[in-house]
C-alpha cells in the first residue's frame, strides 16, 4: 500500500463505500490522508449528568425519549430525555430532525459539545452532537477527530478507514521547502497530518493546524507575488498620458473633482504610460464616484486609439454606466455602445460589427461581452465594476480576447481588509477613493419599530411633496406561507390602497425580464413614479438623485453590508436624505441595526461586520470554494504576516521553485485563482 493506492483495495472498502468517498473526489489513499477533520471532541472530561456545570459539555447517556414537532414556520424542535448513572436530562435540538432517527433508546451515546443552560425556567442540554459509544475506538485517544459529512457515509467510517493507514503516515513528503519548516520552526508535514487524524493532545492539534495553515498561506501569497513578478515581464500597450485632452475633459464636467478623485486618475494615467499592463483596484464607498474616474482612463485611452470595455453585474447598471459615460464622452466624440442580453437580432449584429471595426470607442455590457461573437478592435482598457461578482474564468476570457493584455481597473465599493489585500489581492495595486463629492449631505439613519410606521409614512409623504421620490425595499417578490416577511407585489398592492393611493408606484424585481426593469428603472429616473417598491436589485450601482427615501422593511433580514449597499441608493444629490429600517418587531434591535444607525462609514462597517460575524462568513465562499482553503482563514492576521515575509525571504534566496514539485503544483493552480489577467 502506498499513497497513490486506490482505496477500493483497502480491506473493509466495499464498492458501495468506494463510491461514497469517490463522489467527494477521494479515490487514492493519499486522498483520503489530506482529508483533514473539520474538527475534534474531546471525550476526556466527560462529566455525570448531576455535575453538570453551565456552558459546554460532554457526557454519555442513554437517550430515553425522543420526539420533534414543528414549533413555528421554519422551525422544528427535537427534544430527548437523556439518562445516565446520576440522573436524567432535558436536550434540544433546533431543525435537526433526523436526531429522532438517530439516536436508539437501547445504546449509549456521546454527547459532545452541547450547551448546559437555564432556559425556560429549567435546565436543558443544547444541540450536542452524537456518537455511538460503542462505536469509539477502545482504547479512545482523547481527542476524536470529526470528518465532513460526506453524502451516506458516517464520520465514524471514515475514522475506521484511515486508522488503517496509520502506518503511512510516516512516508507522507515534505511540501514546504525545508529551509522554511527551519526557520519558522513548524512541525513536519508526516507530523501534522498524523496529529489531525490521531491526535495525543489539544496541543497537537493546535500546532498541527498552524503548520497546515501557514503552508496554505504561504502557497496563496506566493502565487500572488509570483503574479506580480510575471506581470511586471508583460507586454501592454504603453498610452502616453496627453495634457490637454484630459484637462479638456475635465473641465466640462458638471462638478469639480474631489482630491481622491484627482489622484486615483492620476495613478491610472501613470500606469497606462508603463510597457506592462495595468493592474489597479479601484476602491471607494458607494457614491465616491468612481465611474467619472473611470471616464476620465477611458477618455485618455479613446484619444490614443485604443477601445475601452467596462463589465458590470447587471444590465440595469450597464445600462446606467452605458448613458453616464456617453454623456460625459460624446461631446469629444468618443462613441459608447451597450451590449446586453436585450439587445437582439439585427441590432445585435449591427453592434458587433462596430465593435470589430472600432466603430465604437467605449464598450459597455454584462456577461454578453465574454461571448466568443465578440471581436475588439485594439481593446486596450478593461474596466470592471463590482469586480467581486465576477468570476475569474469570466474574467481570463475576457482578457484573453486581446492580443496584447489591457490595461485592467476593477472598481469595487466593497472595503478589502488587509489580510485579503496581502493574500489574494497582493499582486494588484491599489487606489482608494475615501471623501464623499462636495455638498454631499451624510444620509439619515433610523430605526423604526411597528407602532412608528404610520409617523414614517407622513415623513415620506413630506419628502414627496417637496417633489422627491422614495424607495420601498422588501426581501420577496410574492408572499411566502413560510413565513411573514412582505413582499414587493403585496406591498406594492397595499400601498396603492391606503397610504399612498394618490401616488404613482412603481414595481421591480430580479424575475422581470431585462428590458422591462430597464423601463422601470428609466420610468423613476424620470420621476414617472413617486415611490418605487423593489426587491434587493437596486442595490448596486443604481444612480437618481432625486430619490431621498429609503425604507427598507424587515431590516433585521438583510446583512449589514447589503444595508449598505441599499442606503447608498439614497443621499446622491444636494438634498438631504433618509434611511428607515423597518423593523418586524418590537424586540431589542442588534447590534447590527444599531452600528448602521450611528455610522455612514463603509469602512467601519466593514470591519464591524467582520467582528460580528468573522470573516469567513463574509468571504467565506471565496475561502472555501475558489480559495480551497481547508485550515487557514483569512483572519488570521499574524499567521498572513508570518507568510508573507516567508515568501518574500524564499523569492530573495533565489531558491528554485522547481524544486519542490509539489509546492510548485499548488502555487501554479493558486496563481490561476488570485490572477487578475
Ligand atoms: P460610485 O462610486 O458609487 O460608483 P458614482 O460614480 O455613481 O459613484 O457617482 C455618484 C454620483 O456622484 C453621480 O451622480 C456622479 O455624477 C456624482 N459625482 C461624482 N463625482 C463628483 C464630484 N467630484 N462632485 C460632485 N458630484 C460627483
Ligand atoms: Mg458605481
Amino acid at each position: 500500500m502506498n499513497l497513490t493506492t486506490k482505496l477500493e483495495q483497502i480491506k473493509g472498502v466495499g464498492p458501495k463505500t468506494a463510491a461514497q468517498l469517490r463522489s467527494a473526489g477521494l479515490e487514492t489513499v493519499g486522498d483520503l490522508l489530506a482529508f483533514l477533520p473539520r474538527r475534534h471532541e474531546d471525550f476526556t472530561n466527560v462529566a455525570p449528568i448531576a455535575e453538570l456545570k453551565p456552558g459546554n459539555v460532554t457526557i454519555r447517556a442513554r437517550c430515553e425519549k425522543i420526539s420533534t414537532r414543528p414549533v413555528r414556520r421554519g422551525l422544528r424542535l427535537t427534544t430527548a430525555v437523556l439518562v445516565d448513572d446520576s440522573g436524567k436530562l432535558n436536550a434540544v435540538w433546533f431543525n435537526q430532525p433526523y436526531r429522532t432517527q438517530q439516536l436508539g433508546a437501547s445504546d449509549e451515546y456521546f454527547f459532545f459539545s452541547g450547551v448546559f443552560e437555564y432556559n425556560y425556567g429549567r435546565y436543558q442540554l443544547t444541540n450536542p452532537s452524537a456518537e455511538l459509544a460503542k462505536e469509539l475506538p477502545v482504547q479512545a485517544e482523547r481527542l476524536l477527530p470529526v470528518y465532513r459529512q460526506l453524502r451516506g457515509l458516517k464520520s465514524q467510517t471514515v475514522r475506521k478507514i484511515i486508522e488503517q493507514l496509520r502506518p503511512l503516515m510516516s512516508v507522507l513528503p515534505e511540501t514546504l521547502p525545508p529551509s522554511v519548516v527551519a526557520h519558522e520552526a513548524l512541525m513536519s508535514r508526516a507530523d501534522a497530518i498524523s496529529a489531525m487524524h490521531f491526535p495525543r493532545q489539544a496541543g497537537d492539534v493546535v500546532r498541527a493546524r498552524e503548520r497546515l495553515a501557514f503552508e496554505e498561506l504561504f502557497q496563496l501569497i506566493l502565487a500572488s507575488q509570483l503574479n506580480k513578478i510575471e506581470n511586471q515581464k508583460l507586454q501592454g500597450h504603453r498610452i502616453v498620458f496627453e495634457p490637454d485632452v484630459v484637462r479638456q475633459f475635465v473641465s466640462q464636467l458638471p462638478f469639480a473633482l474631489t482630491n481622491s478623485q484627482r489622484r486615483a486618475a492620476w495613478d491610472i494615467l501613470q500606469d497606462f504610460e508603463h510597457a506592462t499592463p495595468m493592474n489597479r483596484l479601484l476602491q471607494g464607498d458607494v457614491g465616491s464616484g468612481k465611474t467619472v474616474v473611470a471616464g476620465i482612463a477611458a477618455r485618455q485611452a479613446a484619444s490614443a486609439g485604443h477601445q475601452t470595455a467596462l463589465m458590470a453585474p447587471t444590465e440595469i447598471l450597464a445600462a446606467q454606466h452605458a448613458e453616464t459615460l456617453s454623456t460625459l464622452l460624446s461631446p469629444f466624440g468618443v462613441t459608447v455602445g451597450l451590449l446586453v442580453g436585450s439587445v437582439k437580432g439585427v441590432a445585435r449584429a449591427a453592434l458587433y460589427a462596430q465593435i470589430a471595426s472600432g466603430g465604437v470607442d467605449v464598450v459597455v455590457g454584462t456577461h454578453a461581452l465574454f461571448q466568443d461573437k465578440v471581436a475588439f478592435h485594439n481593446l486596450g482598457f478593461v474596466i470592471i465594476d463590482e469586480q467581486h461578482r465576477f468570476g475569474v474564468e469570466q474574467r481570463q476570457r475576457l482578457l484573453g480576447k486581446s492580443g496584447v493584455l489591457p490595461h485592467l481597473l476593477a472598481m469595487t465599493a466593497t472595503p478589502i481588509p488587509r489580510s485579503l489585500a496581502l493574500t489574494v489581492y497582493g499582486e494588484l495595486d491599489v487606489s482608494v477613493l475615501n471623501e464623499l463629492p462636495g455638498g454631499r449631505k451624510p444620509i439619515k439613519t433610523k430605526l423604526v419599530s411597528p407602532p412608528s410606521r404610520d409617523k414614517i409614512y407622513q415623513r415620506v409623504e413630506r419628502e414627496l411633496q417637496a417633489g422627491r421620490q422614495a424607495y420601498i425595499i422588501c426581501g420577496l417578490i410574492r408572499d411566502n406561507p413560510e413565513n411573514d416577511r412582505k413582499s414587493v407585489e403585496t406591498e406594492c398592492k397595499k400601498l396603492k390602497n391606503s397610504v399612498f393611493g394618490h401616488r404613482t408606484i412603481g414595481l421591480l424585481h430580479g424575475k422581470m425580464k431585462p428590458d422591462e426593469k430597464d423601463h422601470v428603472m428609466q420610468d423613476f429616473k424620470d420621476k414617472k413614479y413617486d415611490i418605487l417598491v423593489s426587491t434587493t436589485v437596486v442595490e448596486v450601482g443604481v444612480d437618481v438623485p432625486n430619490a431621498t427615501v429609503m425604507m427598507i422593511e424587515d431590516a433585521e433580514q438583510f446583512g449589514l453590508s447589503q444595508l449598505h449597499q441599499l442606503r447608498g441608493r439614497v443621499g446622491r444629490g444636494k438634498h438631504q436624505s433618509y434611511c428607515y429600517l423597518m423593523m418586524s418587531t418590537n424586540n431589542k434591535p442588534s447590534e447590527r441595526l444599531r452600528e448602521i444607525e450611528q455610522s455612514n462609514d463603509g469602512f467601519y462597517l466593514a470591519e464591524v461586520d467582520m467582528r460580528l460575524r468573522g470573516p469567513g462568513e463574509i468571504y467565506g465562499r471565496m475561502q472555501h470554494g475558489a480559495l480551497n482553503l481547508q485550515i487557514a482563514t483569512l483572519a488570521d492576521t499574524k499567521l498572513i504576516a508570518r507568510a508573507q515575509k516567508a515568501t518574500q525571504a524564499f523569492i530573495a534566496s533565489g531558491e528554485n521553485l522547481a524544486d519542490y514539485p509539489d509546492l510548485a503544483r499548488e502555487v501554479r493552480r493558486n496563481q490561476r485563482l488570485t490572477t487578475l489577467n
